[in-house]
């Protein structure tokens, strides 16, 4: 246990030793981090006592919401009667097989297979070493392009943010590595309103750029796309209805390999056991992380569809690449445990028919505010777009990061909302009510409404 502090005591700590994620450590250090101590079910509490609705479920993490101790009590007998044992020797532990077994059950048919990494980043690391070892041991080394998406984010390590497009991380430390490019993302109000055409409409053209890209590369240079279902980091891009379809008959067209990275549309989010069922495709691998075990211990892989698995068993040989915790069994024990909770609760049937469809009512509800110029929902997850001007859809200039000056009065006002440019976005844990809906959207109005008076007090409007 952490000895008692004040909270400055903690932050003074916190700037001089803590480097944390994403962030500039100089106007953090001006202002002191916000310490968060405790948690249950889907709130979070401050070192200085305030009670905060934790609408992004800790960073898109906690399915099951906080306090589920059948997590606590599954960490807790795995470490008393085997903390660690590695699976690399020709060895295996209990809870590493019977929860590679238990991921074959609630994955799409295709699954059987799972390579274990410890985060979303490593299992898409995995990814560009596994796809490209494919096409080798299948004698077509020359298929090492991977195409992902302009604003999609597949995590921070060199491959990870290669695959991703967030131009700002591409800019530190020489990035893309060789051999990964992309194409737009299908975020329909930047680019198909404008041209006046409809979401379905659009959907298929977004999903035509792939083609014009495997075309550009040449279609034997090209290993594999890689997507999110729904966009998250990038700001909960919705896509079109057309769009997932499309992409899967374009890959099946040019026998590339499909990659859907499930890290945050996994385990429910979208009201599917996996974002691809929501979306309508057929992922030949699957990256998987953070909802797997409700970010209670780290965990994350790959699922691997049958049709690369024979290929990787029978021709491939050793594959030349794993982690210390791959398989890790307290991770894994917890990860089973969670399944459990999911399943034992409906909470993908919830998300799906109930509480999903609320929030999107909801969320449709917030049109007749004078800040939102469009939003968008998908299972739990959600995102509303601040305008300038509502009637022409108008956008503030970035430079006055609306965003975060909304996210500023959520922060004071008890909720974790975060700001993605001007698209504030929400992905609350799955165990939420329709009272706590209700209870989310009256503090998303009143944020809205404090952003609005601000935002005209500062001449913005
Ligand atoms: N893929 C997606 C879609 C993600 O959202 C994230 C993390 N937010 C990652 C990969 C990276 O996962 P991690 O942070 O566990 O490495």
């Amino acid at each position: 246990m952490s000895t008692q502090r004040t909270t400055r005591e903690w932050q003074q700590a916190d700037s001089a030793h803590f480097l944390h994620p994403f962030t500039d450590h100089a106007p953090l250090a001006a202002k002191g981090a916000r310490i968060i101590e405790r948690a249950d079910n889907i709130y979070i509490w401050d070192s200085e006592g305030h009670k905060i609705l934790d609408a992004m479920s800790g960073l898109w993490c906690v399915n099951v919401g906080y306090g589920q101790t059948a997590l606590v009590e599954a960490a807790a007998a795995q470490m008393k009667q085997l903390p660690f044992y590695n699976a690399f020797f020709q060895t295996a532990t209990p809870p590493a097989i019977e929860l590679a077994e238990r991921l074959a059950q609630v994955t799409p048919p295709q699954f059987q297979h799972v390579f274990f990494t410890c985060s979303g980043s490593e299992g898409n690391d995995t990814v560009v070493r596994m796809v490209r070892h494919y096409w080798a041991s299948l004698g077509q080394p020359e298929r090492q392009v991977i195409i992902g998406r302009n604003n999609g984010y597949h995590g921070s390590t060199m491959a990870g943010a290669s695959l991703g497009g967030m131009s700002a991380m591409h800019a530190q430390g020489g990035l893309p590595i060789p051999g990964i490019t992309h194409i737009e993302q299908p975020y329909w109000w930047a680019h198909g309103r404008p041209k006046g055409l409809s979401k379905d409409e659009f959907g298929l053209v977004a999903a035509g750029w792939l083609e014009a890209k495997i075309l550009e590369v040449g279609p034997d240079k090209v290993a594999a796309f890689i997507g999110e279902p729904v966009q998250g980091a990038g700001g909960v891009i919705v896509p079109p209805k057309t769009y997932w379809p499309e992409i899967q008959r374009i890959c099946d067209k040019y026998g590339i390999l499909l990659v859907s990275d499930e890290v945050i549309c996994g385990f429910g989010r979208t009201g599917q056991w996996f974002g691809c069922e929501t979306m309508g495709s057929r992922p030949d691998l699957m990256t998987f992380a953070k909802g797997v075990t409700s970010g209670y211990v780290p965990l994350g892989g790959v699922m691997v569809s049958d049709k690369v698995a024979k290929v990787l068993i029978e021709q491939g040989g050793e594959f030349e690449h794993g982690f210390t915790y791959s398989g890790h069994p307290v991770a894994a024990a917890v990860a089973l445990a969670n399944i459990g909770l999911i399943q034992e609760q409906g909470l993908v049937e919830r998300v799906r028919e109930d509480v999903g469809p609320y929030l999107a009512e909801q969320f449709e509800s917030l049109r007749d505010h004078p800040l939102i110029g469009d939003v968008d929902t998908c299972g739990l997850m959600g995102a509303m777009l601040l305008v300038k001007d509502k009637t022409t859809g108008e956008a503030f200039p970035s430079e006055l990061s609306v965003g975060m000056v909304c996210r500023g009065h959520c922060f004071g006002n008890g909720l974790i909302m975060r700001a993605v440019g001007d698209r504030m976005i929400i992905a609350p844990p799955l165990v939420m009510t329709r009272a706590q809906v209700d209870e989310l959207m009256a503090l998303i109005r009143r944020c809205l409404d404090l952003t609005l008076v601000d935002v005209a007090n500062r001449g913005w409007l």
